[in-house]
């Protein structure tokens, strides 16, 4: 049985993690997460106030260690989902930065203060923890983003963890000798596993921001790191800081890859970031229940506005309504993506309906509508549920349209649903924040925009103006709040 972190036993004297100005090496992370592990064996499941410190990377590594399956919170969670979470997972003990104020629906836990490996008693040179735990293993019960419904709890296998992170090295030529830049939430498998987990599996270095801000990324890469990992809302800000400031455009121009998840990257941000800084974002996409399924990658076209080509071992298939699946690769015929390989869930907890009802055979249905081109790239045009809107007899992407709406000088940011309609079967509704509230464009001059761009079905038929869209902690639009 191979090790998930190899680079553990080392005991070196490499940054593993840098969280701000704290760096913790191989050496302490062993002896940080060798001292916690045996105190986690037993349990059936243990929480982690999942803060955006080195105690979430360090419980995280300990519970792997022991082969205890930990559930990371959200540490922004509200009383109701919590009370969820916990009832639905019932985790044994709860795992904290000593000092982190946990709210009372944590009270009824036992905590345990997590170390980091820098306090003055830690003694680097520990054993390392032991990793002889089956691949087939629950290792982490992440709950989904709850884009589209309450969140439910994916159940992790090592092997797939260990898969999508083998995958992506692949795709993406990552080595130990990648250093990570991100900011991302560490409850979610983006920021957890592919931002945490990752570099200590190539047995590289983490370099969490604590914060994102633009500066804070540029000061990173200019410095040492290599890789960027961000979400849209993340690449939107970088993208309208990037014209005017050079030392960010210069930092972005040096790393080695850019890479966008977790949502669709709107083609002006990508568009923006590449006029000035000559380079292209690549796109991956994936999911809790599934880790990652395709990627542009590193070695290949830049392919972008798509997510890329099927990562090794993992099976793509596009299916029509019907059941039927899609043989063409022409770019345009849309359907639902299913996948399958070594890189997914095993079940949602307590949800054996929900479990089946994901499931055609062993294809998981991923719920999101894509076209594939000749080069075999998919290119993601919405949810099922929310995105894919049929009116006037068309099947229409949102996506597209919010792309288009964009594209308008005097849009900031657009989200595209649709309402029932007695005419059209379903109208589109455009949402939209204007760049200038004080003059926000009219809703002709957006119908007529969209119209000219793509074709006059496309045109929303109604236009409503917001502050602000309703959006959860990755930046995802909450298009269900919209409706
Ligand atoms: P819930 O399942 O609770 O409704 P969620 O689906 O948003 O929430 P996640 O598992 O975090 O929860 O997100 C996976 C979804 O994110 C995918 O199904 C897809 O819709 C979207 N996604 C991820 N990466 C991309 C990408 N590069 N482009 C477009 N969409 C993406
Ligand atoms: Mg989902």
């Amino acid at each position: 049985m191979s090790a998930l972190f190899p680079a553990l036993a080392s005991a070196s004297s490499k940054p593993a993690l840098r969280f701000g100005d704290q760096i913790v090496s191989y050496a302490r992370l062993r002896a940080a997460a060798g001292a916690l592990a045996p105190r986690l064996v037993g349990h059936e499941r243990v929480a982690v106030w999942a803060t955006p410190t080195l105690h979430t990377a360090v419980a995280t590594v300990a519970a792997l260690a022991a082969g205890v399956p930990a559930v990371p919170l959200n540490p922004k969670i509200g009383e109701r989902e919590l009370a969820h979470v916990l009832g639905d997972s019932k985790p044994a003990l709860v795992l904290a930065a000593p000092g982190a104020a946990l709210p009372g629906g944590l009270a009824g836990l036992p905590r345990l203060d997590v170390g980091t490996g820098l306090e003055e008693s830690a003694a680097p040179g520990q054993e390392a923890p032991a990793e002889d735990v089956p691949w087939g293993n629950p290792a982490l019960i992440v709950y989904t983003s709850g884009t589209t419904g309450p969140p439910k709890g994916v159940v992790l296998p090592r092997r797939a963890i260990a898969g999508t992170l083998d995958a992506l090295a692949e795709a993406w030529q990552w080595t130990g000798d990648d250093v990570v830049v991100h900011a991302l939430p560490l409850f979610h498998v983006h920021g957890l596993v592919l931002g945490v987990l990752g570099p200590l599996r190539r047995g590289g270095t983490v370099r969490h921001l604590g914060r994102f801000s633009p500066e804070a990324v540029a000061g990173a890469l200019a410095e040492d790191g290599t890789l960027l990992f961000g979400v849209p809302t993340m690449y939107h800000r970088l993208a309208e800081a990037v014209g005017e400031d050079r030392g960010l455009a210069a930092a972005l121009a040096g790393a080695r890859l850019l890479v966008s998840g977790s949502a669709p990257l709107p083609l002006p941000d990508h568009q923006r970031i590449e006029a000035a800084t000559g380079r292209r974002v690549v796109e991956r996409y994936g999911m809790t229940e599934t880790l990652m399924n395709t990627a542009v990658r590193a070695d290949g076209p830049p392919a972008v506005g798509t997510v890329g080509v099927p990562l090794p071992g993992v099976e793509v298939r596009l299916v029509e309504e019907d059941g039927g699946v899609i043989e063409a690769s022409d770019g345009e015929t849309v359907g639902e993506i299913q996948v399958r390989g070594p890189h997914m869930f095993t079940e949602y907890l307590n949800r054996p309906d929900a479990t089946a009802g994901a499931f055609d055979g062993d294809w998981f249905r991923t719920g999101d509508m894509a076209t594939r081109d000749a080069a075999g790239h998919y290119r993601i045009v919405g949810r099922r549920s929310t995105d894919l809107i049929k009116s006037g007899g068309y099947k229409i992407g949102a996506g597209e349209i919010e792309n288009a709406l964009l594209d308008h000088p005097s849009v900031a940011e657009a989200a595209v649903t649709a309402a029932p309609d007695a005419d059209l079967g379903e109208r589109i509704i455009a949402w939209i924040v204007p760049r200038d509230a004080g003059r926000p464009p009219t809703a002709e001059e957006l119908t007529e925009h969209v119209a000219r761009q793509l074709t006059p079905h496309k045109r929303p038929r109604e236009v409503r103006f917001l502050a602000a869209l309703p959006r959860n902690d990755m930046g995802k639009i909450l298009k269900r709040e919209l409706r």
